[in-house]
């Protein structure tokens, strides 16, 4: 179907974006080329999502072995389990091969062409790697997101970090002040915290852990628990750059309370992400640029505003969530083939929070169901009195669900337990518009956390069982 050019769809990037819209397109049938100019897995493998949750899972095996006496396996030595991180870092690098290489296989058996190099838009919409010129009948960025700084804050990569720099480190900081308690200012937090590491978490805004995103309710209970494990959190802080001091850094801050200075050895600055759409010929070749520099699209199809070029994931002003960039994949792949494809509903997209409690959600909080005009209806069931959750030794958290009166399931909130997992139950009635007395009907296995979700469910019918 390229009629002339040299592929169907020429893609620049391979992370979860570009990756997925090259194996989704080949499997559709078309020919397609990927211009990568690092390692296929982008962001999430590399240095993102699976790092990452590498790290939590480390976090929670030493919380667990250090806990084991609670579930009456008494150690015969008598020191305390430590974690040695040039371990941890293999076995994280370990993971991150793996995928990588299974990637590239299957890159490889759906006959995609992955190009090394940097790939630019040329003003035809071709797309130029290195002197060489892909043609391609239609053209997708994908070019993801990079950590952003705050001025004076020199990222250097050893006292002054970046979360590249911290998924693949081989050490441990002592004393780290995690700057931004947003979703990846709050997992590192959580990893810090609980493998031993004196923890400041410095948020700009009120709250101080997700203070954007989830109900604020299931916030507060994450902030508790880091707070009860001892991450010290500083809500509304301004930080000043960093001074060097004999054994690491001053860091000062100020807050309602007054101003601050802490030593640390290691900062982490986690304030976010900024797309990548610089240093591509976009704005030369006829694609609009935001004023912030994400790429302007229609959402329906990821058109831009060029005529056959599409763009994806983080560097598109959407959720910047790995699973958001697959899905915005497909519809762009399915645009592309001509079929109508059913635009993502980003207000409904599950979010999860892999810190220790995790915190999960899909849909309406409370609050934007009322702002939105709905008559709302809430229930909520915790975890405390769930025979598995007990079982596991983990009952910090709840389940909160949000219904229009009288009508569908408008929003779900999980804290606790395996909420990651929990939210897909409720991410798919969430956007099958269910009504309370349909899910309410759901049988959950005995015993399991599950239950927490078919408890609540069940008491938006208005009776219950154990609420
Ligand atoms: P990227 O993954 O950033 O990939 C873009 C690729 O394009 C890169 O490989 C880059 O080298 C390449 N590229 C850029 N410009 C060019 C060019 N001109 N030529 C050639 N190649 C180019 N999301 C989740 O859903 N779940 C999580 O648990 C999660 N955890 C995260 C944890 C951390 C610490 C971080 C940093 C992110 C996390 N994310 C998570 C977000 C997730 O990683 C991103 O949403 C996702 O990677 C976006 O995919 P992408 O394809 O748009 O961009
Ligand atoms: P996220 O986009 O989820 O990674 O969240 C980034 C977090 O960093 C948000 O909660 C921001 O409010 C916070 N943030 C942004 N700039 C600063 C800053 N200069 N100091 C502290 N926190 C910040």
């Amino acid at each position: 179907m390229n009629g002339g050019a040299d592929f169907d769809v020429v893609i620049i990037g391979g992370g979860p974006g570009g990756y997925a819209a090259a194996l989704y397109g080949a499997s559709a049938g078309l020919s397609i080329a990927i211009v990568e100019n690092d390692t296929v897995g982008g962001t999430c493998l590399n240095r993102g999502c699976i790092p990452a949750k590498a790290l939590l899972q480390t976090a929670e095996v030493y919380r667990t072995t250090n806990h084991a006496s609670d579930f009456g396996i008494v150690a015969d030595g008598t020191g305390t389990f430590t974690a040695d991180w040039a371990k941890v870092a293999n076995r994280t690098t370990g993971i991150i091969n793996q995928l990588v290489g299974g990637l590239s296989g299957l890159i490889k058996r759906r006959k995609v062409e992955l190009v090394k190099g940097h790939g630019r838009l040329t003003a035809t919409g071709a797309v130029s790697v290195d002197g060489r010129e892909l043609r391609g009948r239609a053209v997708i960025i994908a070019s993801g997101s990079v950590p952003r700084s705050i001025p004076g804050f020199d990222i250097d990569g050893t006292r002054i970090v970046s979360s590249d720099h911290s998924t693949r480190s081989d050490a441990l900081p002592e004393r780290v002040a995690v700057i931004g308690g947003g979703v990846i200012g709050c997992e590192f937090a959580s990893v810090y915290t609980d493998v031993g590491v004196d923890t400041t978490l410095l948020e700009a805004l009120p709250g101080g852990v997700l203070p954007i995103g989830p109900d604020p309710e299931l916030a507060g209970i994450l902030k508790r628990a880091l707070t009860t494990r001892g991450t010290k959190i500083h809500a509304g802080a301004k930080v000043s750059p960093p001074g060097k001091s004999n054994g690491g850094l001053i860091l000062g801050f100020e807050t309602k309370e007054g101003s601050e200075k802490i030593e640390v050895d290691q900062v982490l600055v986690a304030i976010g992400r900024r797309p990548v759409s610089e240093d591509m010929g976009l704005a030369e070749a006829g694609v609009r640029i935001s004023a912030k520099g994400f790429v302007e699209v229609d959402t329906t199809t990821m058109a831009t505003a060029k005529s056959g070029v599409y763009a994806i994931g983080d560097v598109v002003e959407t959720p910047g969530l790995a699973h958001v960039a697959y899905a915005e994949a497909i519809v762009a792949i399915k645009a592309i083939l001509g079929e109508n494809p059913i635009p993502v509903d980003y207000a409904r997209v599950p979010w999860v929070v892999y810190t220790h409690p995790e915190v999960a959600w899909a849909g309406y909080t409370e609050a934007e169901a009322k702002a939105a005009g709905y008559d709302v209806v809430v229930h909520k069931h915790k975890f405390a009195g769930n025979g598995r959750a007990m079982i596991i030794g983990d009952t910090d958290g709840l389940v909160k669900v949000v219904a229009e009166k009288d009508g569908p399931l408008l929003g779900a909130h999980i804290v606790g337990p395996w909420a990651s997992e929990l939210i897909s139950e409720s991410y798919l009635a969430v956007n099958w518009q269910a009504l309370p007395e349909e899910v309410g009907a759901f049988i959950h296995a005995h015993p399991s956390l599950s239950e927490a979700v078919g408890e609540t469910m069940l008491a938006m019918t208005g009776r219950s069982l154990h609420g």
